[in-house]
C-alpha cells in the first residue's frame, strides 16, 4: 500500500528497531513507547484491521499470536504482558495496517480508558 507506514517499515523504507522477521511477519520497537517494553507486530501483508480478516488470514492470525509469545520470552516479560488491538476509529487504530502492540515491563492497569 502506497501510503501506509508499516508497508514502508516492511519494505524498509523507514527504519525500524527489528526485533522479530519472517517470510510473514514483522516485530519492531513502537516508536512512541507506552512502557518500557512496546512492540508492533505486523504481517507484512497490507491488511486494514481485525474487521478486514477473513477465513484465508487463520494461518497468519494464529502465526502472529504464537510469535508475540515467543517475543514476549524473548524480551524478558516472563512476569506478564499485555497484547492490544485498535480497530477502527472508535477503537483508537492510528495505522490502516493491522497490528498488535505487545506492552510490558511494569504494572499495565485495567481497564485502560
Ligand atoms: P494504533 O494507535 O494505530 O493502535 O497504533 C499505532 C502505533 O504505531 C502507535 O503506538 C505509534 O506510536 C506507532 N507508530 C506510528 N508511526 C510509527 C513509525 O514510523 N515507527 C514506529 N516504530 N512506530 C510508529
Ligand atoms: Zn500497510
Amino acid at each position: 500500500m502506497a501510503d501506509c507506514i508499516f508497508c514502508k517499515i516492511v519494505s524498509k523504507e523507514i527504519p525500524s528497531k527489528v526485533v522479530y522477521e519472517d517470510d510473514d511477519i514483522m516485530a519492531f520497537h513502537d516508536i512512541e513507547p507506552q512502557a518500557p517494553t512496546h512492540v508492533i507486530v505486523i504481517p507484512k501483508k497490507h491488511i486494514q484491521s481485525i474487521d478486514h480478516i477473513y477465513e484465508e488470514h487463520k494461518e497468519l492470525l494464529g502465526h502472529i499470536l504464537l510469535s508475540i509469545k515467543n517475543i514476549a520470552k524473548e524480551l524478558g516479560l516472563e512476569d506478564g504482558y499485555r497484547v492490544v488491538n485498535n480497530c477502527g476509529e472508535l477503537g483508537g487504530q492510528t495505522v490502516n495496517h493491522i497490528h498488535f502492540h505487545l506492552l510490558g515491563g511494569r504494572q499495565l492497569q485495567w481497564p485502560p480508558g
